[in-house]
């Protein structure tokens, strides 16, 4: 029996091209990848789940196969406008003025509960994971670059990035394909006063109105990035250019990938990165995710239920196992059936990992057939996997190993019909698909973050009542034997929240 894995090469649909292509790293074994992380102003939902789980397996796939992977995912924290435009208010100094606190303190707040969901998600942390506020100065001087190149003008303190003069030299729409003069004609009435020459250009920079907070000094006024600006710079200072993958949800493409290359081929004559990938966005029982329509669930409303859409709490491992379970580029539906039976799912995921911890593979029977098909299911892991990613059909390979698992298992626990190299095969292969590709871990492994946040909660919750009752203390007991063990309770205005010193 042939028991050494076949694994094919990966072949990435690169949104740049438009096809799929197979992957070659610009500098083997490295590999670098960017994908673009949260606007740190409110709490993280589904489609940031997505985003994360999504690159997250990516990235495991290639560590998997030998590459050493750079993963750099940002903080969004200065520069993102209302409706992703150019004019309106920055996102986070409206909920910083809407709260009277200071837009740090919401950047940090959210950033903090952004990275706890996905701690909980079984997410590895970025490598790096830089905030745009950390890089005022990089970002002031590819403006400077790009300006010296000809690529952009200065109006009343502001610079607009010059799209019609980027067209001349290079193409326009290469990521999205939106051509130039339909931009134009679509826009032009809702133009009204603005500093643009033209509707597609973009501010690099914005000159800050007197009641604005987060304002830098700059050559050209004191004011603040444009939104596109900081991945240009922190890919390119982190990956260098080009690099290999960049990533982030479909809606990101137009503006924002598209301005990225533009920025960079304006300022160094060279597109950034070999190959765009793009996760498809979510539903919500059908129906486009929006507050206004009452079905918009955050990460941690799925965790504890606490949404009407909701039956019960789900654990994070079913709201991974359910993103995985269709193609990043296909649009998921979430609903509380289809959570119920990823859940399911994910438990008897588990439970064939556990049982197959209790078989003895000792040969003796040999049954060729089904060896063969053992061995044909984890090599369709892997082939699946290498297709552009394509999880579901992966994990549909863990299923059926599952049946085979339990048809054995019936028998009692010392198996005959497999010899004990396919079988060990089949024990290390199960578990590092399951566990260390895929990022599904039995509940009790993956303790760290979610149990442990649960707990925490709890003598939270606690501490709460005795203050409540000046019964303070308890409520100092609980905090200074908390910060014995190394957790760090702070009190801030959204209640109280944990650390690990
Ligand atoms: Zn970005």
């Amino acid at each position: 029996m042939k028991t050494k894995l076949q694994i094919p090469p990966l072949t990435i649909y690169n949104t740049r091209t438009r096809k799929k292509e197979e992957f070659k790293p610009v500098n083997p074994p490295y590999v670098g990848i960017y994908v673009c992380g949260p606007t740190v102003y409110s709490d993280p939902h589904l489609g940031h789940a997505r985003a994360a789980v999504v690159f997250d397996v990516l990235r495991r796939y290639l560590t998997s196969m030998g590459y050493k992977v750079r993963f750099v995912s940002n903080i969004t924290d200065v520069g993102h406008l209302e409706g992703d435009a150019d004019e309106g208010e920055d996102k986070i100094q409206k909920r910083a003025r809407l709260e009277q606190l200071e837009p740090m303190e919401i950047a940090q707040h959210y950033t903090r509960v952004y990275n706890m969901a996905m701690a909980k998600l079984n997410v590895i942390p970025p490598n790096i994971q830089p905030h745009a506020t950390c890089h005022i100065p990089e970002q002031i001087e590819l403006v400077k670059r790009i300006l010296e190149r000809g690529f952009a003008y200065v109006v009343n303190g502001s610079v607009y990035f010059d799209v019609p003069k980027y067209a001349e030299k290079y193409q326009y729409g290469v990521l999205s394909g939106r051509k130039l003069e339909e931009l134009e004609n679509v826009t032009r009435e809702l133009r009204g006063v603005e500093e643009k020459r033209h509707p597609a250009d973009f501010a690099l920079w914005k000159k800050a109105p007197p009641t604005h907070i987060m304002k830098w000094k700059s050559p050209w006024s004191v004011g603040f990035p444009g939104w596109h600006l900081e991945c240009t710079v922190m890919n390119a200072k982190y990956l260098g250019i080009p690099f290999d993958i960049h990533g982030g949800g479909m809606d990101l493409i137009f503006p924002h990938h598209e301005c990225e290359i533009m920025q960079a081929v304006a300022a160094w004559d060279t597109e950034p990165v070999r190959y765009w990938m793009h996760n498809n966005l979510i539903t919500i029982d059908g129906q486009k995710m929006s507050k206004s329509l009452g079905n918009f669930i955050t990460i941690e409303q799925v965790f504890t239920g606490d949404h009407e859409r909701l039956s019960k709490a789900y654990s994070p491992m079913a709201v991974r196992l359910l993103i995985l379970q269709t193609h990043y580029r296909s649009v998921i539906d979430f609903s509380d059936s289809g959570l119920a039976s990823a859940e399911k799912a994910y438990k008897r995921l588990i439970y064939t990992l556990k049982k197959l911890d209790t078989l003895e593979f000792q040969g003796g029977n040999v049954n060729i057939e089904l060896e063969e098909r053992i061995v044909k299911h984890i090599n369709d892991f892997y082939k699946f996997m290498s297709d552009d990613l394509s999880t579901a059909r992966a994990i549909a390979q863990l299923f059926e190993l599952s049946s085979i698992v339990n048809q054995l298992a019936d028998k009692g626990k010392t198996v005959r019909e497999v010899s004990y190299e396919v079988g060990n095969l089949l024990k290390t292969q199960y578990a590092t698909t399951l566990k260390e590709i895929l990022g599904i871990l039995p509940e009790e492994e993956h303790v760290d973050s979610f149990r442990l946040n649960a707990v925490l909660q709890i003598l939270i919750t606690i501490r709460q009542e005795a203050r409540q009752q000046k019964n303070f203390q308890l409520a100092d007991r609980i905090r200074d034997q908390l910060k014995e063990v190394g957790i760090v309770l702070r009190d801030t205005p959204y209640g109280t929240e944990w650390d690990i010193e």
